[in-house]
């Protein structure tokens, strides 16, 4: 193998970058990136640098110990793969030869129809967002956050903590709930609530009003709410349309074997544009949370140097299955941790701590197996039980 390109340079790619010169490859590496920006660090974008207590220079990812002794094609982005030819195309026209090929695009913020025609309204994914989100945020007096996922909680305690009037409109019955079920969104309710932030759930947005300029939103139910600015936090699509026609598989993002690797020889895809296949779970599921785009590129690279061929959906029985998935969040004045997965019907029962205290473990199960954990303001013990989850997701996968 001579040349691998890596195609999105942030942390996933970085990553993955990374683990080929640990794994000992010394050919030629290519990282690819539609952004004009060195690797940076998204999380901070909806809290210390919304906030104003980290600047840019705080986001790098790369340290000075990174020596990559890499090739960077920066601001243009891959237009095409074509696994024939083994190479990828460019969006200027150029062409880069390569051996293998690790998909590492992320995912970009979705969007409202119907708001694209108005200044005001904001998505926060990348950096110039942030900038442009924290330019407004400095002339503004009234927030509205359309989605009270993780990213647009954090952008409404933020905005909270700066003093704006913040209003959280979410269809679901709780922030969260998507991610940590509706009981425990709940909590995360009451903690926003808690700070001022007005939290109006199981109600829609039918429009974004103004001429020109957003004033406010009409909700599904008829109530109208005026903002300067208005936050649309309502998910990410996975960056996967430059990959048509490459016979690389996609379903919501890349599918991928539990080792990260496509059906395509050659070619694996890591970070929040990958679905790997779950063993645990039986079925194809992507992550869209910083410790797996920085973990599983190790194991990615691993398949790729291996030359493992395996095809989309097969589970690899010698391989370990992925740690279960992670995140934390900072908003309110606390840390949400969470690891696992939860779905309707877990029972759910408090380990340690109380929920009066704002600082507890929780546990969900299903039957009597823990499937997820819940941390607010508790390291330790989450992290514990955190350990114990991916023990028991190792013990269930042996033969
Ligand atoms: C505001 C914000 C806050 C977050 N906070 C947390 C948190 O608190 N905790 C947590 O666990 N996770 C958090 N996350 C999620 C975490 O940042 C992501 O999981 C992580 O960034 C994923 O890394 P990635 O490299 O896979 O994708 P991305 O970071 O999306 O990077 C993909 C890169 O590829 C580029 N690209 C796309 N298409 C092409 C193309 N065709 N050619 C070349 N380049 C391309 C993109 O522009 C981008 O630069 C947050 C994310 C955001 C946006």
């Amino acid at each position: 193998m001579r040349t691998v390109a890596v195609v999105g340079a942030s942390l996933a790619g970085l990553s993955a970058a990374r683990a080929l010169r640990d794994q000992g490859y010394d050919g030629r590496l290519v990282l690819i990136g539609d952004e004009p920006h060195r690797p940076y660090d998204r999380p901070p974008l909806s809290k210390e640098f919304l906030a104003g207590r980290m600047d840019e220079a705080d986001l790098a990812l790369e340290t000075e110990t990174d020596d990559l002794d890499a090739t960077w094609i920066l601001g243009t982005a891959a237009a095409a793969l074509d696994p024939g030819e083994r190479a990828v195309r460019l969006g200027d026209g150029r062409t880069v030869r390569t051996d293998a090929v690790v998909i590492a695009t992320g995912a970009a913020a979705r969007t409202l129809p119907g708001t694209e025609r108005l200044s005001g309204v904001h998505t926060l994914r990348t950096l110039d967002d942030a900038r442009a989100l924290r330019a407004d945020l400095a002339g503004a007096e009234r927030l509205v956050v359309v989605g009270a996922g993780f990213i647009g909680a954090e952008i409404a305690s933020t905005a909270r903590a700066l003093g704006l009037h913040v209003t959280l409109v979410e269809p679901a019955p709780a922030p969260l709930a998507a991610a940590i079920g509706a009981e425990m969104g709940a909590v995360v309710a009451g903690l926003q609530a808690g700070q001022g932030v007005e939290v109006l759930c199981g109600t829609g947005v039918r429009e974004v009003t103004g001429t020109t300029r957003a004033d406010g939103v009409i909700l599904t139910d008829g109530r109208r709410v005026p903002a300067d600015v208005v936050v649309v936090g309502i998910g990410a699509r996975p960056n996967v349309a430059w990959l048509a026609g490459s016979g690389v598989e996609i379903a919501d993002g890349v599918l991928c074997d539990a080792t990260g690797a496509t059906g395509v020889p050659g070619v694996v895809a890591v970070g929040d544009c990958a679905a790997w296949f779950d063993p645990a779970g039986g079925a194809h599921r992507r992550v869209e949370h910083w410790t797996g785009a920085a973990r599983r590129p190790a194991v990615a690279v691993r398949a790729l140097l291996a030359g493992a061929s395996a095809t989309s959906g097969s589970s690899g029985s010698d391989v370990r299955p992925p740690e279960p998935p992670y995140f934390w969040s900072d908003q309110c004045g606390v840390r949400i941790q969470f690891a696992g997965r939860t779905g309707p019907g877990d029972e759910i029962t408090v380990e340690e701590g109380s929920l009066a205290d704002r600082s507890f473990v929780a546990v969900y199960r299903r039957g009597d197996r823990p499937v997820a954990v819940l941390g607010i303001d508790l390291p330790r013990p989450f992290t514990r039980w955190r350990k114990r989850l991916a023990a028991e997701a190792l013990q269930s996968a042996a033969p």
